[in-house]
């Protein structure tokens, strides 16, 4: 059907840059958590302007280091987004708490107000997540953390380059978070395959997360097989392992250079979309915030349903068909069996997280993706709706002809 070739949903950018580094690496002889995490460490705690930055080997990690740290346990209810990915809801009931599931707002992000329906006498902490790279209302959030003596960890797993207020997630003058929880993850802004950071403006914080991260063993024990390097540690707690490898840190240390153009690509793609899909009546571009700068992590197409004769999930296999990659972001956690029992709770609905559900399509949008990638997608895009527009629009609706679904 297309001469274009195919639109993989992601594709990594990686370069010589981080080839060279790797090899670097495994010639040094130090293959584990070393001199390279530790200038990772120190790159990223710069660029987010943290006070401390602790690399993981994810972000899942990275949350339950963060939970476990501020000391969040059995009997302790913590408050978090209906529309994320498990691993935020696992590291709660990893720490023995009880997750409570928020809405969303028509942007996708938790909705403040339905996180003050939640909470309760038990609840300790919350879990905003940056849904796409979009930043959270976080100030409505503080603002609740502070009134109820409520803990805050960010999910800021897509959010590697989003700014709140000008500045980044977790930077010391700004941030009233207790930690930010970001992931590298081979899909993510920026990559170290696997592997994830955990930034933080508390000391104590940090040095138990760290502790935490490594078996709970005495601080400095990494560098035990170094030349300088003390044979000696004792064993504080039972921890993970949780560490990042010189391997992993090696790539992140390039990709961290390179965030600020990839952030700036994305963006580029991400208003191109909004341009040419704003000729289609059908859908509904990806909103952007006044809040702070949009790390485009994901660009979150919405289905406008009651005008189209197809559901999501056909229209995602005509996309397919015509050499779109995409995806969903994400399936609602309630939707999930495992989850049932925490999710049905008396009066708890998340009607709007349920009604986005139907209707998202995460498009393509990777920085090396180029504008003629990105017009046949909505060309694609046009000659679906163009296929499947509902004739008699419900009542209230104007009909309206669409440019782009009829431009060839
Ligand atoms: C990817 C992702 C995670 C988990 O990240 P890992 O680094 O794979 O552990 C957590 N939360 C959200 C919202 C994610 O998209």
């Amino acid at each position: 059907m297309s001469q274009h070739p195919f639109i993989p949903f992601h594709r990594p950018s990686l370069g010589e840059e981080e080839i060279q580094e790797v090899v670097d690496t495994l010639r040094s002889g130090w293959l584990t958590t070393g001199p390279k995490t530790h200038q990772f460490e120190a790159d990223f705690q710069a660029y987010c302007g943290s006070r401390h930055a602790l690399a993981v080997n994810s972000c899942t990690a990275a949350l339950h280091v963060a939970l476990a740290g501020l000391g969040i346990g059995p009997g302790d209810e913590v408050i978090t987004s209906a529309l994320t990915f498990c691993a935020t809801v696992n590291t709660i009931i990893h720490v023995g708490a009880t997750p409570v599931l928020a809405d969303v707002g028509p942007d996708g992000n938790i909705d403040p107000r339905s996180i003050e329906q939640r909470i309760t006498g038990r609840t300790r902490a919350i879990i905003p997540v940056h849904y796409g790279g979009l930043p959270c209302d976080m100030d409505a959030i503080y603002r609740l953390a502070q009134q109820h003596n409520l803990r805050v960890v960010e999910d800021a797993a897509h959010a590697a380059g989003t700014h709140y207020h000008g500045s980044h997630l977790g930077d010391q003058k700004t941030s009233r978070s207790d930690a930010v929880a970001f992931s590298f993850y081979a899909t993510k802004n920026l990559t170290t395959a696997e592997g994830g950071m955990v930034t933080t403006n508390d000391t104590q914080l940090n040095e138990v997360m760290r502790r935490l991260a490594l078996h709970g063993i005495s601080k400095d024990a990494w560098n035990r097989y170094a030349a300088n390097g003390k044979w000696f540690y004792s064993v504080e707690e039972a921890g993970f392992k949780y560490n990042l490898s010189d391997l992993q840190s090696a790539i992140g240390i390039h990709q961290l250079r390179k965030l600020e153009d990839f952030t700036a690509a994305r963006a580029r793609l991400a208003r191109l979309y909004t341009e040419l899909l704003g000729g289609i009546a059908e859908v509904k571009p990806s909103p952007d915030t006044a809040r702070g700068r949009n790390a485009w992590h994901l660009y979150v197409l919405r289905l406008n349903l009651e005008m189209l004769t197809i559901d999501r999930d056909a229209f995602i296999e005509e996309l397919r068909q015509r050499g779109v990659g995409c995806s969903v972001h994400f399936i609602p956690i309630p939707m999930h069996p495992f989850f049932r029992p925490w999710a049905d709770r008396p009066g708890q609905r998340w009607p709007n997280t349920m009604a986005l559900y139907r209707r998202i399509i995460s498009l393509p949008l990777f920085p090396h993706m180029t504008t003629a990638d990105v017009r046949h997608v909505v060309k694609s895009i046009g000659g679906i709706v163009a296929a499947h527009r509902r004739l008699s629009v419900p009542r209230g609706r104007p009909t309206q002809v669409t440019r782009a679904a009829t431009a060839s």
